[in-house]
């Protein structure tokens, strides 16, 4: 069985350009090449254009005015002054509204563009573009797309979202991500009757957004594994082993981090673990990140294209519905065969 691919050509239309990072513009890692490398090495899968879907699942999962925000904002700057005052055509925030800004008063939301942005962005890395929203959007339809595959019949299906989502809070994006695909796809999963989703997060980057979205929710259960914020990194604040959930949704997030540097054995295991955790679920979503390897210029785990296939065994043999959600995975060279051996080894034996 080779497991079916959702994809669409609208997720290429996002181009970020550069980050700002620590006041230096770098550039961008997530770019649209990504798209071409995956499918390139998914050749001889099943192949699915994504098809249009509704905003009801994404309206769940996101405030409506982060999604307003997102949709103009790219049309307003281009309207706006910007191409005079800095020369440049993508909207980066500069001025973010924290509570420490706040101080408990009540604030007037800001007039101008350039001040709005950071209501809703959390850093300088993740900026709009001309095609950012459409390419976004698009990345919903994919997760939608293979989540109607599998509960059509499909044992797994996996989308090939980009720009990713994990960081993606209902209010904020951040972290070269926009709209939270892996949520959506819980969503859908609930919505058409599973009441125990579980979302594994294998990615190296703990998916703040994800936890956010969920974190009061009894129905779905989000636990991930990833390099370990204490040690400086991304997203810092969040994805700590304290971190389990509140109110009614107490107990249903879980943290595993891990020290620079872990490999295979480790790395595996932590899978299994979460595994084991949320065995008894009738439907997964797996955010699948594969920029945990060695060579990928994002993080500092060691993990191998077997330690990938390890894991896709681990999380397949859960043996329920589970959609493949593309999180981040920045090495181009190695990008596609680190998906085409997840991909494997969550099919099962019989594609050996
Ligand atoms: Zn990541």
């Amino acid at each position: 069985m080779r497991i079916p691919v959702v994809w669409s050509p609208a997720t290429r239309r996002h181009v970020p350009r550069h980050e700002v990072w620590v006041g230096v513009p770098t550039p961008g890692t997530e770019v649209p090449e990504r798209v071409d490398v995956i499918l390139a090495a998914l050749d001889g899968h099943p192949t699915y254009e994504a098809t249009p879907h509704d905003d009801g699942f994404l309206r769940t999962v996101h405030d409506g005015e982060l999604l307003d925000f997102l949709a103009t904002a790219a049309e307003d700057w281009a309207a706006g002054p910007y191409q005079e005052l800095v020369g440049q055509d993508r909207v980066v925030p500069y001025f973010f509204p924290t509570g420490a800004l706040l101080a408990g008063m009540p604030p007037t939301p800001a007039a101008a563009l350039h001040a709005r942005a950071g209501s809703y962005c959390y850093d300088t890395m993740t900026l709009v573009g001309p095609g950012t929203w459409e390419a976004a959007r698009a990345a919903v339809d994919v997760a939608l797309t293979a989540a109607d595959l599998v509960l059509a019949g499909d044992c797994a299906a996996y989308a090939l979202c980009r720009p990713p989502g994990h960081h993606v809070t209902s209010h904020g994006y951040g972290g070269s991500c926009y709209l939270n695909n892996a949520a959506v796809a819980a969503e859908a999963l609930l919505a058409a009757g599973h009441e125990k989703v579980a979302i594994v997060d294998v990615d190296a980057h703990h998916g703040n957004g994800t936890q956010a979205v969920f974190w009061e929710r009894p129905d779905v259960r989000y636990g991930s594994l990833h390099v370990d914020p204490a040690a400086g990194w991304f997203p810092h604040v969040f994805g700590h082993a304290s971190e389990t959930g509140a109110g009614a949704g107490a107990g249903t997030t879980r943290n595993l981090p891990l020290p620079e540097g872990t490999g295979d054995g480790p790395w595996v295991g932590a899978v299994a673990e979460l595994a084991e955790w949320v065995a008894d679920c009738t439907a997964l979503v797996v955010s699948l990140g594969v920029d945990a390897a060695g060579d990928d210029p994002e993080s500092p785990l060691q993990v191998t294209e077997d330690g990938f296939r390890a894991a896709g065994r681990v999380l397949g043999d859960l043996g329920v519905p589970s959609v493949l959600v593309q999180e981040g995975g920045y090495d181009l060279t190695n990008l596609g065969r680190l998906v085409a051996a997840y991909l494997e080894g969550h099919a099962g034996p019989a594609a050996d």
